[in-house]
């Protein structure tokens, strides 16, 4: 099966929309990486899957770019407005939940790909790392295509998506990357 023909299933799971792109033409900088550190999302040095856990910036690039093509996705959710804090860990979750059931649907036909999503890796309550313990889960991690320093503004617009879907939305990417 190919990977477009997986599209409107993964439409049908949750995305609002979804594309396939040749990774060469995914557009990575490695300047994101700051916008981790400045740590508002809160999970960085405390998820194995974040920076600066996950690898250096050459490191994380390189990997992607081992891969061939992806299937680039978006979920769009409403909030009631830009303080709607509650609507916002709803759209994280939403998101996190549509990147699953995607993941359980590709695993039907493929098999060592990489799944990025948004934000830290949520597979456990509190990540391993805070103990400093090994990753319980090292199959299952997941990290994010921010952490990869993947620039969705410009990946949204080389997808044919929008960034931003209208006010009082959040947005959420994710991308799954095949050899
Ligand atoms: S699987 Fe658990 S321990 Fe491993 S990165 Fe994810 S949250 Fe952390």
């Amino acid at each position: 099966m190919t990977l477009e023909a997986k599209l409107e299933k993964i439409l049908e799971l949750g995305a609002y929309k979804a594309a396939v792109i040749d990774v060469e033409k995914i557009p990575f900088d490695e300047g994101l990486r700051r916008f981790c550190e400045v740590n508002h999302c809160g999970h960085y040095g405390k998820n194995y899957s974040c920076p600066p856990h996950i690898g250096d910036v050459e490191t994380v690039i390189a990997e992607a770019k081992s891969y061939q093509r992806a299937i680039i996705y978006q979920t769009v959710t409403e909030i009631e407005n830009s303080y709607d804090f509650e609507g916002m860990m709803a759209a994280a979750k939403k998101h996190s939940k549509v990147s699953k059931l995607i993941d359980a649907e590709l695993q039907k036909d493929y098999s060592d790909y990489l799944m990025l999503t948004a934000g830290g890796c949520d597979v456990c309550k509190v990540c391993a790392v805070i103990d400093n313990e090994p990753c319980r889960f090292p199959e299952k991690a997941v990290s994010s295509v921010e952490a990869y320093c993947i620039d969705v503004s410009l990946l949204a617009r080389d997808c044919g998506m929008k960034y931003v879907n209208g006010p009082n939305t959040v947005t959420y990417f994710g991308a799954f990357l095949f050899k």
